[in-house]
């Protein structure tokens, strides 16, 4: 009888995606040379940016075929964050992409929309008064969710200046260290996304616990999304993601295609 309601809920989502019930957004951004990397201060090692190398096109080196190599880091692009990332994270069992059950890849979302406030200022920091006031018209963040940050960055960062960053470092919101305590104690969330470069502020640096995002997040077990787009076209609750990383052997992150399946009569 399990596998019967198993078979019958698969098919209702494959058939409801058929019939356009069930939309399925891509939050991916497109892997290009242009896309920028995270740049961190010059005595530290530096990510990659996605470069791509022709092997053959229909010509001499493969008269019918058309491949490519590409190099990049495990955080370039839209990306996943993996325990191991971090140095909180790092005997977090089962904390590499590899070794991540993959029933986490498949999860329900809860959209924050801090799109005006980060208009507004792009070092807004997302509290913990601000979530219970989202709960307060959206519901109580299920356990196993994730939480996203919805900045329509895109808007917000100047084209040639994806990390908005001054002479004073990086200007991107992020949440507070008390924010990131209470969605993993309280709400045991199952990680946290946004659109910007990284999980935390770009001024996290300054913060009294630096990076509260990656060092709790992370210590506790939790993943990040970085990189995202799209979030706009997300309910506040309703949206089931589905974000796989790479399964690369101790991999402390990867590049991914995230897409999320959204009820059409949202
Ligand atoms: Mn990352």
């Amino acid at each position: 009888m399990k596998t019967m309601a198993g078979s019958t809920q698969l098919a209702g989502m494959v058939s409801g995606i058929a019939a356009g019930a069930i939309r399925v957004v891509d939050l991916t951004e497109t892997l290009r040379p242009e896309y920028p990397t995270i740049k961190l201060p010059p005595q530290f090692g530096q990510a990659s940016p996605f470069v791509k190398r022709q092997i053959s096109r229909y010509d001499e080196a493969g008269p019918a075929w058309y491949w490519n190599n590409f190099t990049m880091s495990e955080h370039t692009g839209t990306h996943f964050d993996a325990p191991v990332h971090w140095i909180t994270g790092r005997d977090v069992a089962n904390g590499s992409v590899d070794t991540i059950d993959p029933r986490r890849f498949i999860a329900p979302a809860c959209v924050i929309d801090c799109a005006r406030e980060v208009a507004a200022d792009a070092d807004f920091i997302l509290s913990k008064e601000l979530l219970l006031r989202w709960e307060s018209a959206h519901g109580r963040i299920p356990a196993g969710s994730w939480v996203f940050l919805r900045s329509d960055w895109r808007k917000v960062a100047p084209p040639d200046n994806y990390t908005n960053t001054d002479e004073n470092g990086a200007h991107s919101p992020g949440p507070d260290a008390e924010a990131v305590q209470w969605m993993i104690r309280e709400r045991d969330v199952l990680g946290f996304g946004t659109e910007c470069v990284g999980t935390d502020a770009g001024q996290a640096f300054r913060f009294e616990l630096q990076y509260p995002c990656h060092h709790l997040m992370h210590g506790a077990g939790r993943y990040g999304l970085q990189c995202m787009t799209h979030l706009d076209r997300l309910p506040p609750t309703g949206a089931v993601i589905i974000a796989a990383p790479l399964k690369i052997e101790d991999g402390s992150g990867s590049p991914l295609r995230v897409l999320a399946l959204v009820p059409a009569d949202y």
